[in-house]
């Protein structure tokens, strides 16, 4: 019913006024966060909640599956108003387990338009089939989200916005998390890039935390025919 959400809405903004008289008077004159949160649009996870910042905080873009591709006029956008308006200082790509997208991806499944956008998770998962193939299927879906986190720090981190802050000096970082549905935790993937030189040592270590299966695939080729 949108009366709830009316009603929720003016209790809210009673109490904030009440805690924090300044507040919106504060918030109306200019938006100044630090930080940037790109995560899936996934209603389980909102961005302000589960990291305990006000509005004013954090500056958000959420798509499906939380993908940035050079080709996307909307994210990069938002990206570059946050690095080069607002100046944020980090920039965070959050995915989270049990994504609908990624397992949409990673499984085959159809849901319908949003295929041809998930095709960018399957790319992901193409990438790395042999870090991904050979575990269990509920390792694998994990695995993938996290995959596709690491590929879209990458990305961002790739673009021009990125590429010519750090060419002008600005200090700006890209963080890779992944949010946990079942304890309500964020999970550093250790994938933070904050310079052009990074990039590709930074990935390619991330990457490399996914073992193939290689001990296998030796052992079979050296087993006895
Ligand atoms: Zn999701």
């Amino acid at each position: 019913m949108p009366h709830r959400l009316l009603n929720n809405n003016r209790a809210w903004a009673a109490a904030k006024t009440a805690s924090d008289p300044g507040f919106f008077t504060r918030l109306a004159q200019q938006q100044s966060p630090r930080y940037m949160w790109i995560g899936c649009a996934d209603s389980r996870v909102p961005a302000n909640e589960i990291s305990g910042l006000d509005p004013g905080e954090v500056f958000v873009h959420r798509n499906v599956a939380n993908i940035v591709v050079p080709s996307d006029l909307n994210a990069l956008s938002t990206v570059q108003f946050a690095v080069e308006h607002l100046k944020v200082e980090h920039i965070f790509v959050v995915g989270h387990y049990g994504c609908a997208g990624v397992r949409a991806a990673l499984r085959g499944l159809r849901v319908g338009l949003a295929d041809n956008w998930l095709r960018h998770v399957q790319d992901v998962r193409l990438r790395h089939h042999g870090r991904i193939a050979h575990l269990p299927p509920a390792q694998q879906e994990d695995t993938l989200c996290e995959m596709n986190v690491i590929e879209q720090v990458c990305n961002v981190a790739l673009s021009t916005v990125l590429q010519d802050a750090w060419a002008r000096g600005q200090p700006v970082a890209v963080h890779g998390w992944v949010y946990g549905l079942r304890d309500g935790l964020l999970k550093d993937l250790q994938v933070t890039m904050d310079a052009p030189g990074q990039v590709v040592p930074v990935f390619t270590a991330a990457i490399e935390r996914y073992p193939r299966h290689a001990e296998a695939g030796l052992a079979d080729r050296a087993a006895p025919r």
